[in-house]
C-alpha cells in the first residue's frame, strides 16, 4: 500500500469526520486504509464484506463527494477485504469468514505494547455465516486500556469493568450508560466487548447501534425471517445495545427488544445499554422497559474536566507515537472542554497538519488550526440553519423541505433555502446538495438559477428572499 495513496486517504477522512457522526466515522472509517489511490481507482480496504457493503450502500456518495473536493479527481471507488485480493464488487462474494486475524495488526498497532494481539471477532462470527444478518465490528481502539478515568466516568467505568470481568453475574444487569455526546459511551461499552472476548473462550459477544437492532428486525419482518433476527440477538452471551434514544421510533422495535431482553435476561445473560438521557426521561419509551432497567444499574457518565482532557490528549497522542508538548495539551484542553471526540477530532487534524508540513506541534499550529475548525463547523451549521429557518418561515418541516416530494408548495421553499445555503455558507455546491437529502450539485446549480430569475421576476418573490437573507445576516452578525 503506498504512502501517496494513504495520505490523500487521511486527508479525505479528516474531510468526512465533520462531515458524518462521530459514532459513524469511528465505525465505518477510521478502521479503513486506501490500497490505491490515483485518478483511476480508489481502492479502500475494509474488515469484511459485511462493512464493505455497508460502507459502499450508505456513504459511497459522500465519499465521492469528499474525493472531488479534497484531490479534484474522479476515481473509481471499490471496496476490498482486508487479506484478500482483488478487489470485491459483490459483497455476498466476499468470504463469509471473517478474517479475524487482520485486525490483530492494526490491534498492535494501537495498542499499549503489553496488549496481546487476538482475533476480535471469532466468537460471534458464527451468526454471521448463514445469512445476511451480521453484528457491527467492534472499533479496534475502544479498549479498557485506552480509556482515561477522571471523575466525571469513574463510576461508569468501574462499573463497566465489573462487568467485563463477570458477565451476567454482577448486580449491574442490566448496565446502562447514559451521558451527552462524546463522552466515552460507546467506547466503554466495546471496551466490555473487548475485555470479554480477549479474557473468556467461546463467548459471543453483540455489538449492535439500535438503529441497526431496528432496521435488522424491519428487514427479518420483510424477509420473514423472525428465526433468524432472535437467533442473533437472543443467542449473545453479552448484548451491548448502543445509542437505545433511537429505539423509541418504533413500536415493535420496542416490543421485540423487551422480549430478546427477557430471553437473555432470564437466562442470565448480560446486557448493557447506552443512552443520551436518563431512560426514565425519553419521552416514548416503554415503562416497562424502563422499570427492568431499573433492575440492575443505571449510572452516568459526565464531561471531563481540564486534567482528565489533558490526560486523555496525552494518551490519545502517545497512541499515535506523538510527543504532545505539554503546552500545546493544555492549550487545546482550556480550549475544547466539553467533547472528547472534537478534542480528538482537534488533535488528529494538528497532528496531520504537522506531518504535512512538517512542522513542530506548536501551540501558534494549534491556534490556527481550532480556528479553522471552528469556522468550517460554523459555516456547516448554517446550512442546517437556514433550512430551519426557510422551514420555519414557509411552514414546513426541515425534513419535508429536504425530503423528496416535488409539490411546488415544497419545492419552491427548497429551491430557495438552497441558494440561500449557496449565497451565506461558503460550502461548494456538492456540500449543499449533500446537505438536501444527498442531491446532486447540478440541482443546486439549478434552483439558484431559478430563485435568481424569480426574484427578477417577481418582486412580491424577491421581496420573501431578501427578508430571509436579511434575517441570516443577523444571525451570523451574532
Ligand atoms: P459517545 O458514545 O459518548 O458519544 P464515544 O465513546 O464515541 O462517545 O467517544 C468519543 C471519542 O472520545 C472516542 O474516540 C473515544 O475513544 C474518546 N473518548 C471518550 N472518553 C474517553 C476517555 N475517557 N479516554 C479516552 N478516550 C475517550
Ligand atoms: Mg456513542
Amino acid at each position: 500500500m503506498s504512502q501517496d495513496a494513504q495520505e490523500l486517504w487521511a486527508q479525505c477522512l479528516l474531510n468526512i469526520e465533520r462531515r458524518v457522526r462521530a459514532q459513524s466515522f469511528n465505525t465505518w472509517f477510521r478502521p479503513t486504509t486506501a490500497r490505491q489511490f490515483n485518478a483511476e481507482l480508489l481502492e479502500i480496504e475494509v474488515s469484511s464484506s459485511y462493512f464493505a457493503h455497508f460502507v459502499e450502500s450508505n456513504y459511497l456518495s459522500l465519499i465521492v463527494s469528499v474525493v472531488d473536493e479534497e484531490t479534484r479527481l474522479s476515481p473509481q471507488v471499490s471496496f476490498v477485504v482486508a487479506h484478500e485480493t482483488g478487489p470485491m464488487t459483490r459483497p455476498e462474494a466476499a468470504s463469509a469468514i471473517e478474517p479475524a486475524t487482520q485486525t490483530s495488526e492494526r490491534v498492535v498497532e494501537s495498542a499499549p505494547p503489553a496488549a496481546p494481539s487476538r482475533p476480535i471477532f471469532d466468537t460471534a462470527v458464527a451468526a454471521t455465516n448463514n445469512g445476511p444478518l451480521s453484528h457491527v465490528p467492534l472499533n479496534e481502539r475502544y479498549l479498557f486500556e485506552m480509556f482515561v478515568v477522571g471523575e466525571g466516568n469513574r463510576f461508569a467505568h468501574a462499573a463497566s469493568q465489573a462487568v467485563a470481568q463477570s458477565p451476567g453475574k454482577t448486580q449491574f444487569n442490566p448496565l446502562v450508560i447514559y451521558g451527552g455526546v462524546g463522552l466515552g459511551k460507546t467506547h466503554l461499552l466495546q471496551a466490555i466487548g473487548h475485555h470479554a472476548l480477549a479474557t473468556e473462550t467461546g463467548l459471543k459477544v453483540v455489538y449492535v447501534p439500535s438503529e441497526k437492532f431496528m432496521s435488522d428486525f424491519i428487514e427479518s419482518l420483510r424477509k420473514q425471517n423472525a428465526a433468524e433476527f432472535q437467533h442473533l440477538y437472543r443467542s449473545a452471551d453479552i448484548l451491548l445495545v448502543d445509542d437505545i434514544q433511537f429505539l423509541i421510533r418504533g413500536e415493535h422495535t420496542q416490543n421485540e427488544f423487551f422480549h430478546t431482553f427477557n430471553t437473555l435476561h432470564q437466562s442470565g445473560k448480560q446486557i448493557v445499554m447506552t443512552c443520551d438521557s436518563p431512560p426514565g426521561e425519553l419521552e416514548g419509551l416503554e415503562e416497562r422497559l424502563i422499570s427492568r432497567f431499573q433492575w440492575g444499574l443505571v449510572t452516568s457518565i459526565e464531561a471531563p474536566d481540564l486534567e482528565t482532557r489533558i490526560a486523555i490528549l496525552q494518551k490519545k497522542a502517545e497512541i499515535n507515537g506523538i510527543l504532545l508538548p505539554d503546552d500545546v495539551a493544555t492549550f487545546l484542553g482550556n480550549y475544547i472542554s466539553s467533547n472528547i471526540r472534537e478534542l480528538e477530532g482537534a488533535l488528529n487534524h494538528i497532528m496531520a497538519y504537522c506531518a504535512v508540513n512538517q512542522a513542530e506541534l506548536s501551540v501558534d499550529a494549534a491556534r490556527r488550526i481550532v480556528k479553522e475548525r471552528s469556522t468550517q463547523q460554523r459555516s456547516h451549521l448554517s446550512i442546517e440553519g437556514i433550512q430551519k429557518m426557510v422551514a420555519n418561515h414557509f411552514d414546513l418541516t426541515p425534513e419535508l423541505l429536504i425530503g423528496k416530494t416535488r409539490k411546488q408548495d415544497v419545492s419552491s421553499p427548497r429551491q430557495i433555502a438552497m441558494y440561500l445555503a449557496k449565497r451565506h455558507t461558503k460550502s461548494p455546491l456538492k456540500i449543499i446538495g449533500l446537505h438536501f437529502g444527498n442531491r446532486d450539485h447540478s440541482t443546486v446549480v439549478h434552483a439558484v438559477q431559478t430563485v435568481d430569475r424569480k426574484c427578477r421576476e417577481d418582486p412580491a418573490f424577491a421581496r420573501v428572499v431578501a427578508s430571509l437573507s436579511d434575517e441570516i445576516k443577523q444571525q451570523e452578525s451574532h
